[in-house]
């Protein structure tokens, strides 16, 4: 049965208290308060007892899947285990009650955490600075692409495209296009990977930048990314990095190193902050000396009195978010990089490598693997062999929900047909692998013997098959 609001569940007249109003006499809030500050009309509130209040809200977080009840394998979102220690320290007095309008002399500790995390985030992606501001990786993007026009109008010629794969996640060209670029779309090879042909064809004097992630959104690590810097740097474009992948190569190798100018992070994917239903998240720029000027204010600036807000930057881009970014996500991910320190970055990548190889292996029997050779921390099934039989990547997804795990990315990227995209994060254990692994091959066996059990998942869950088209034209939150 699915569980009731709690305004459907509400009985006139029931409290989920007892306190002993009337023996507060003088203190009771009628009577302390004002008249005219109490309210005429009674709020439209549920009338609950405390223990049907505790059971629904418990009932209603055991119906969600997150990061702590199991395996959760959506390729590009990196949904990694969320260590609880990168909590107990985002909840210490001193982090939590620190206030934005404080005098920064009284906020140096978490000035410190700002301007070391900026100097580890420097490190790990080879840039010369970083801006801690935007909450979001879309939002990094759109930054990233302000401080490219900032570049291109500083050097004389504004310039009008901006270079983006067939491959790409959506944010990329939203936010180019909301930087006031237009969008020039170059394809994959047969390989998955940039086809320097066309690229060649593409970038010219016009072009700002390209847009790129390496690993790509297939999981394959862009070989030719030298060749590829020199043909955008030539034409004097930008390099752009889609950093929603950096979980491959932490220690490994640097954006900073391969000839990026701009890169962003997702640090709520790469460094296990939490995510899902729309943040709180944090999407950091780093960039490249040449970009220095153009940052967003103010920076952090530490001199002989300690650490400040420098605003004093002319041809700055300007504030993009209220104070100094999303503070206490920021706190997550510093912790978690200074327990795990370099050795550990490293082996968080080699790890979610070795994983996401080891079940693609598991899956290639039973399944259409289009990019054949290893693959970085993700790869691609295809389900289009099944779509004679109407079955779509799509079923396999929701089929998956009543075998106890979450369905991976589906439909993307889009140059894959009946795309399912999966993560393996380096948080998942041998054991996990193999019983996704297992649930697959039980589904694919499904597939031939009994299909309806597919069209028809997910059968074993709070819900069955929403609408999901629906769900997101017609959003309906208010209950009435
Ligand atoms: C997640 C993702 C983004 C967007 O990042 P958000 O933090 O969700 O705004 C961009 N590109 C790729 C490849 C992604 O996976």
């Amino acid at each position: 049965m699915p569980e009731k609001t709690i305004f459907e569940k509400s009985v006139e007249g029931r409290r989920g208290q007892s306190f002993p109003i009337e023996q507060l006499g003088d203190f009771s809030p009628e009577q302390a308060l004002p008249k005219a500050c109490l309210r005429e009309m009674p709020l439209d509130l549920p009338e609950v007892s405390e223990n049907e209040l505790m059971r629904h809200y418990t009932r209603l977080s055991q119906e969600s899947y997150g990061v702590d009840n199991g395996f959760y394998p959506l390729g590009s979102c990196t949904m990694k285990y969320n260590p609880k220690i990168n909590e107990d320290v985002a909840r210490f007095p001193g982090f939590s009650q620190v206030h934005p309008m404080q005098e920064v002399q009284s906020a140096q500790g978490a000035l410190t955490v700002l301007y070391e995390l900026e100097q580890m985030l420097c490190e790990i992606s080879g840039m010369a600075a970083i801006s801690l501001q935007p909450v979001a990786g879309a939002q990094g993007e759109m930054v990233g692409m302000m401080m490219a026009r900032a570049y291109h109008e500083s050097q004389g010629h504004a310039r009008q495209v901006v270079v983006i794969p067939d491959s790409a996640h959506g944010t990329n060209p939203a936010s180019a296009h909301l930087a006031g670029y237009t969008i020039k779309t170059v394809h994959s090879n047969a390989e998955g990977l940039i086809d320097l042909d066309d690229l060649a064809k593409i970038v010219d004097r016009d072009t700002a930048a390209l847009m790129l992630t390496n690993p790509n959104t297939l999981g394959l690590f862009e070989t030719q990314i030298e060749a590829i810097a020199e043909i955008v740097h030539a034409a004097g474009a930008l390099l752009y990095f889609d950093g929603a992948n950096l979980n491959a190569l932490l220690g490994l190798t640097r954006p900073g190193d391969m000839g990026f100018d701009i890169v962003h992070f997702n640090i709520h994917k790469t460094f296990s902050t939490p995510h899902g239903g729309g943040g709180p998240g944090a999407g950091p720029v780093g960039i490249g000396a040449n970009l220095l000027p153009f940052l967003p204010s103010p920076v952090i600036k530490k001199d002989q009195d300690g650490f400040s807000f420098d605003h004093d930057l002319p041809q700055s881009i300007g504030r993009v978010h209220g104070f100094y970014g999303n503070f206490g996500i920021l706190l997550r991910a510093y912790t978690y990089i200074r327990r795990l320190g370099a050795a550990g970055l490293a082996a968080i990548s080699r790890n979610t490598i070795i994983n996401a190889n080891y079940l693609k292996k598991r899956l290639e029997e039973d399944y259409n693997i289009p990019m054949s050779g290893p693959c970085m921390h993700e790869f691609i099934l295809s389900a289009l062999a099944f779509r004679k039989k109407g079955i779509h990547a799509w079923d396999i997804a929701k089929r998956l929900i009543d075998y106890g795990f979450y369905p991976p990315t589906v439909n993307f990227p889009l140059i894959i047909e009946e795309a399912l995209m999966i993560e393996a994060p380096e948080s998942e254990a041998r054991e996990t692998l193999d019983a996704f692994a297992e649930a697959m091959k039980q589904i694919r066996h499904e597939i031939d013997a009994e299909p309806e059990k597919l069209k028809s998942a997910p059968c074993s869950g709070p819900a069955g098959r929403m609408n999901e088209v629906q769900a997101a034209r017609q959003l309906d939150v208010k209950y009435e």
